[in-house]
């Protein structure tokens, strides 16, 4: 399904259950500014390649844009600007001063060598730099980039605004500004509300199963927390495989193995299956942290689990959700599942802007109340309007803060 249309039918039924304007609907329903460029890069072997590179700002009534960058061979115009709206209302979800962006680059950077990695990150922020700032958009990494690919991309922009400043982008490294606890900071919030919902449910996590779909930077965190507070991580699945260990897989082991550039299906002692195998495999929790339209009406029955908590931005199509809620699953949105990353790249970002910086005790900690209060909020909203679905309430608490603040400054 198209990202753009599943968003806007996300904001449609929250929007059935409040007494809004309908002019809302056509202010969220896409970016408000949308920038698409295309730069050349010299490669190793001489030759000139065009890359094409996006940049979407969804909504800025609560604040400055905020959102990710990722490079991948499939992202498309209507892809970033789906993922630019969820992160206005992830934003608004958990109470941060931001609305949304987000961008992208059209690569595989499987393709790349290190040299030519830092050229297309230098080349996205010369193209870009006018569109972004730290009162303006604020980018960071998503899908494929990482602390070394902000660090040059802030370099560039340095250099560009002869301006050193740290607020222009977060998820930087920490010697170059980025906060403590922003690498782990969104897989372990996926675990925070799964904590949260496994309470709700009386589902004890000690002894509890769990399977993860995506082992990147947010799958692997989510299960190493979850595992410390044990959960048998039994099934975990990339781009290429799956694997399976009945009595649990070991996450800090797999961790380290797939950091040195190895295969998840390659790691010893577990059995290989196929890709899609995570799916079918009963669990207490499952975790999707792969990409956009991974649960879909196809597979959405066969997935057999109590709690899916959504470390990915949209994995789940408006038709699985359908499924997912009639089969009794607690399904925690991605727009509040995987909000602990922009919320830890809010506190860098305050942290950039006042030169004081925190321990990494007290970044997890107030990610940790920031995303509980947000549940909190959000359930009680479910059993004060009798609403089952929890994304669509999610939506409603976050839209309603959205219009009123469009509507004080007058847009409607
Ligand atoms: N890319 C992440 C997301 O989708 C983080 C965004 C940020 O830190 O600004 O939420």
């Amino acid at each position: 399904m198209n990202p753009l249309e599943m968003v806007q039918s996300q904001i449609k039924s929250a929007l059935e259950k409040m007494d809004l304007d309908p002019i809302v609907y056509h202010l969220l329903k896409e970016p408000k500014r949308f920038y698409e460029y295309t730069f050349p890069v010299r490669m190793d072997d001489g030759s000139i390649k065009i890359f094409k590179g996006f940049r979407s700002q969804h909504n800025d009534a609560l604040g400055p844009n905020k959102g990710g960058l990722r490079f991948h061979q499939d992202v498309t115009a209507d892809e970033v600007k789906a993922l630019s709206a969820w992160m206005t209302f992830k934003c608004s979800v958990v109470g941060l001063p931001y609305g949304g962006g987000k961008g992208g680059v059209v690569v595989d950077p499987r393709d790349l060598s290190r040299r030519e990695l830092e050229k297309v990150s230098r080349g996205w922020m010369r193209a870009f730099h006018n569109e972004i700032g730290q009162f303006k958009d604020i980018p960071a990494p998503d899908v494929n980039t990482n602390p070394q690919v902000m660090a040059w991309m802030i370099d560039e922009a340095n250099t560009i605004t002869s301006k050193n400043q740290g607020g222009h982008l977060t998820g930087k490294p920490v010697e170059l500004g980025g906060s403590l606890g922003r690498t782990e900071a969104t897989g372990y919030g996926v675990s925070f509300m799964v904590r949260k919902a496994a309470e709700k449910i009386n589902l004890n996590l000690k002894g509890s199963t769990t399977v993860v779909q995506g082992f990147g930077n947010v799958g692997s965190y989510a299960a190493e927390l979850l595992q410390s507070w044990g959960s048998k991580v039994i099934a975990v699945s990339d781009v290429y495989g799956s694997i399976y260990k009945e009595d649990g897989i070991d996450i800090p082991a797999l961790m380290e193995f797939v950091a040195k550039g190895n295969k998840v299906s390659d790691f010893p002692g577990v059995e290989v299956k196929d890709r899609d195998a995570v799916f079918t495999t009963k669990c207490d929790i499952f975790l999707p942290c792969a990409l956009e339209n991974s649960i879909t009406k196809e597979n959405a029955h066969v997935i057999d689990c109590k709690i899916i908590s959504e470390g990915a931005n949209g994995p789940t199509t408006p038709e699985a959700d359908k499924i997912l809620l009639d089969n009794g699953i607690f399904v925690i949105p991605d727009v509040l599942a995987n909000a602990g990353g922009v919320t830890v790249s809010y506190f860098e970002w305050s942290q950039n802007l006042y030169g004081h910086y925190w321990s990494k005790e007290m970044v997890l900690e107030e990610e940790e109340q920031i995303m509980v209060r947000a549940f909190d909020e959000i359930v009680n909203l479910m059993e004060k309007e009798n609403i089952k679905d929890m994304r669509q309430a999610a939506f409603m608490h976050s839209i309603k803060k959205i219009a009123s603040v469009m509507k004080l400054r007058g847009w409607y």
